[in-house]
């Protein structure tokens, strides 16, 4: 059995290649056309053939090397495949565009899934678990085989959260800390940066939900909006993210200050 990951030179994108006899399924495959092709060529050299393409959310990054793969089944949550649908294919394209990178083409959904239920993908069979919080769409796939648990974007060490909602976010890390303490995976993938032990996610995990109750305490201490977004803004990330990620704390703000005042 194979498990390789990839990495994009845009943030550290994972993306996995998962293989078993001549069966490959393959995670976010990404970034650019050429990362994309690397992968593609992996592929060819292991002699396998992929027989789903899944990914961990909707946002373009992790989407966009799913046309790459066209004879494969494109497999996603009811919820990403909501999103996917939402966005249209122009809203994937110029995010790429804006980042400067060539992308294979717009994603598309052959089949979904429930989160939360077992997920037969080729020759591996994945638990599937909702985690929202980055995105309202965001999925962990596990393979007890491969002793892998993937987790999209959070418990990333070169980031921390960027919510799309403060709350639903504590409560996917909440879950997740109880998941890694009573059924630790060898493994931990994040959609960002180096991969894992259970132990260290851990500690990521325990770090981003004390950043969102700091957070969500700051902000509830300012009488007014401007008041409280003023307390949020003076609370420090957990760690560093890169330079064009720099607004994200400031956009994490304002989400809590929409969790208190609507
Ligand atoms: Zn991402």
């Amino acid at each position: 059995m194979i498990v390789e990951r990839f990495e994009s030179s845009l943030w550290e994108t994972s993306s996995l290649l998962l293989a078993k006899g001549n069966e490959a399924v393959l995670i976010d495959p990404a970034i650019s056309v050429a990362e994309v092709a690397r992968i593609a060529a992996r592929v060819s050299e292991l002699g396998v053939e992929v027989t789903h393409v899944l990914a961990t959310h909707a946002d373009w990054d992790h989407v966009c090397g799913i046309a790459a793969f066209s004879s494969a089944v494109a497999t996603v949550s009811e919820a990403t495949a909501t999103r996917i649908r939402a966005n249209g294919d122009e809203a994937i394209a110029e995010r790429a565009a804006a980042n400067g990178v060539d992308i294979a083409g717009e994603p598309r959904v052959d089949g979904t899934f429930h989160a939360g239920t077992g997920l037969r993908a080729g020759p591996f069979l994945l638990e599937t678990l909702a985690l929202p919080g980055h995105t309202p769409d965001g999925t962990a796939f596990r393979s007890r085989e491969l002793d892998l648990l993937v987790v999209g974007d959070h418990l990333s060490a070169i980031e921390f959260p960027f919510a799309t909602s403060t709350a639903t976010y504590r409560g996917t890390l909440a879950a997740l800390i109880d998941l890694l303490r009573r059924d630790p995976p060898g493994r931990v993938v994040p959609g960002h940066g180096p991969e894992l032990t259970a132990a260290d996610a851990q500690e990521i995990a325990e770090a981003d939900l004390r950043y969102l109750w700091e957070l969500r305490d700051a902000v509830s201490t300012g009488a007014t909006r401007e008041a409280a977004r003023e307390a949020g803004l003076a609370v420090e990330p957990p760690r560093p993210a890169a330079d064009d990620l720099a607004q994200a704390h400031a956009a994490n703000v304002e989400v809590a200050l929409v969790e208190r005042f609507a």
